[in-house]
């Protein structure tokens, strides 16, 4: 086997999955799993089709074509609002867009013509975490500009928090969105079939009776591929934790002195990694790096193990106080979080191992 290597447990996600379908199923939430953090591994993408979930979304229209090429037929919504330059992919292999711009709106209802189909659109509003959407007080217009083009369909609205600015959705701004919803519905004139919360930290929200009524859509990656909820900082109870485990390789063991030594460049502060002078650590040097993991998102299962740092190439760490058990040749186990998963799965340099 070739290392680093990354432990997939596809069973558990599967696990994840259908619990979680299950779960929404209850209250009449329609889940659309994210796979954004699959990187195209149509392996991995087989939970999901085993679990019978018929809705799935992805950034990248490359991975749903992959999806799509290997029998998915469910729904597949294109979660990153469009490029003008991927228009005609988009119409072709999705059935759901989320949008924000009249420009692509108008582009993808043009192509949708052409192609003789239809298109749904979910207008994606910002409700304070300043990533995509448009303003609640430009809504209408877009919303009844949409009504009037050909082949396209405004199904409804949604919102997305806690990736940019890190606001957590809560009551508060998820009553704002039913209320932006009512008023653009008295606007149309007509109701609206969906309304699209995301993600995984919006699950939560679902213990609240008025709001997981309103609620018809519920957009989640990170409960299902590793049961954790990272903005609220909790595990998800009921759901296996952590089904990705990296591994790496020892390529040098040596006690070093914890201070670097000469002139630090950036006007003396070096690149941020100086820590208090610990004296002669143990130190290890394992082969993995920028290219394919955050080191930041990495957990050692071994006790006494401390990720100091990372290169493009190298990924540094304290093994003083477990320094007895390790040699050169040796490999690390990490679990890791969400954007650790997604860098190494993205890696061609790391090495899937499936566990079905
Ligand atoms: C990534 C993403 C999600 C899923 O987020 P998780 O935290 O992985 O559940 C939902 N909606 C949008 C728009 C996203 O970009």
């Amino acid at each position: 086997m070739n290392y680093p290597q990354l432990d997939i447990y596809v069973n558990k996600i599967e696990e994840n999955a259908a619990k979680l379908k299950e779960k929404l199923e209850a209250k009449n939430i329609k889940l659309t799993a994210v796979v954004k953090g699959l990187a195209g591994d149509t392996n991995v993408f087989k939970a999901y089709q085993q679990a019978g979930v018929g809705s799935i979304a992805d950034s990248r229209i490359e991975n749903i074509i992959k999806f799509r090429e290997v029998g998915y037929q469910g729904e597949a919504l294109m979660l990153r609002i469009p490029m003008a330059s991927e228009v005609e992919e988009i119409v072709r292999y999705t059935d759901v867009s989320l949008v924000t711009e009249l420009k692509i709106a108008e582009l993808i209802s043009k192509e949708a013509q052409r192609v003789d189909k239809k298109i749904d659109l979910i207008v994606m509003v910002d409700i304070g975490d300043r990533r995509e959407g448009i303003l609640a007080a430009d809504l209408a217009d877009l919303a009844l500009k949409i009504e009037e083009m050909p082949n396209v369909i405004m199904k409804g609205i949604g919102t997305n928090l806690g990736c940019f600015a890190g606001i957590i959705p809560d009551e508060n701004n998820t009553k704002k969105l039913i209320n932006i919803k009512k008023e653009l519905e008295t606007k149309l004139g007509r109701s609206l079939e969906i309304l699209s919360a995301g993600n995984t930290a919006a699950l939560r929200l679902l213990e609240n009776d008025y709001l997981a009524a309103e609620i018809s859509n519920l957009r989640v990656g990170e409960a299902v591929l590793l049961g954790t909820d990272i903005i609220n900082e909790s595990l998800i109870e009921g759901f296996n934790h952590y089904n990705f485990h990296l591994k790496a390789e020892i390529i040098e063991l040596k006690e070093k002195p914890s201070n670097p030594e000469g002139e630090m460049a950036f006007g003396g502060q070096g690149r941020g990694q100086i820590i208090a002078d610990k004296g002669l650590r143990q130190r290890a040097i394992l082969a993995v790096g920028k290219q394919d993991i955050d080191y930041h998102g990495l957990y050692p299962e071994l006790e006494g193990v401390e990720v100091l740092g990372c290169s493009s190439d190298h990924l540094i760490t304290d093994v003083t106080e477990a320094a007895g058990k390790l040699e050169v040749g040796d490999i690390l186990n990490f679990k890791i979080n969400y954007s650790a998963m997604l860098r190494a799965m993205t890696s061609q340099y790391v090495t899937k191992n499936y566990i079905e």
